[in-house]
């Protein structure tokens, strides 16, 4: 079973997410992720494997370690084999958006379709990614503050979900539903 982790405020986050997914670890998993926000640029790590593989890669560059927000995740695969790219966090086409989620969207192949025609396109093969666009095409059409796309974005959606999504352009929330 998959985990989240997130931490916003005054603090260094990364030994706080960290910290959490090792906490996690005990429910099992095949990947693990982090997204760190410096302030003025997103950095995200992830590959397939061990908290402590992530560690490694992570500060190997010390730059992807720093600032006080940060969200983690350890991933249980549902859609996508267990790899780097289907790994969490995943980012919206545009880049501002990064998401982590635990679950499943059971109608993403319909979201998926539906985005493409849109012009949308995606890196993984997860319903994540699916999501995070629609969030992304969600506060664009209807030109709202996350909460709110997100809000909106889920009424559209089927499944069981737990969800932490990050807005580079409002650098001041961490949205959970
Ligand atoms: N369905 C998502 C995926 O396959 C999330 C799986 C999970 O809960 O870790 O990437």
């Amino acid at each position: 079973m998959c985990g989240i982790t997130g931490y916003i405020g005054y603090r260094e986050a990364y030994p706080i997410v960290i910290k959490g997914l090792e906490r996690l670890e005990y429910r099992g998993y095949d990947s693990a992720g982090i997204m760190m926000f410096d302030g003025q640029s997103i950095h995200i790590s992830k590959t397939k494997g061990k908290v402590s593989d992530l560690k490694e890669i992570t500060e190997k560059e010390e730059y992807r370690t720093k600032g006080s927000i940060g969200i983690g995740h350890t991933r249980w695969a549902t859609h996508g084999v267990p790899n780097d790219v289907n790994s969490h966090p995943h980012s919206s086409m545009s880049g501002d958006l990064v998401m982590v989620h635990n679950g499943i969207i059971e109608n993403y192949d319909t979201l998926k379709k539906e985005l493409t025609n849109r012009g949308y396109t995606f890196q993984s093969d997860t319903d994540t990614e699916v999501l995070v666009n629609l969030i992304e095409e969600v506060k664009k059409k209807e030109n709202c503050k996350l909460g709110k796309a997100v809000q909106l974005a889920l009424t559209n959606v089927i499944g069981a979900y737990a969800i932490a999504v990050f807005d580079k352009t409002k650098p001041n929330e961490i949205v959970v539903a």
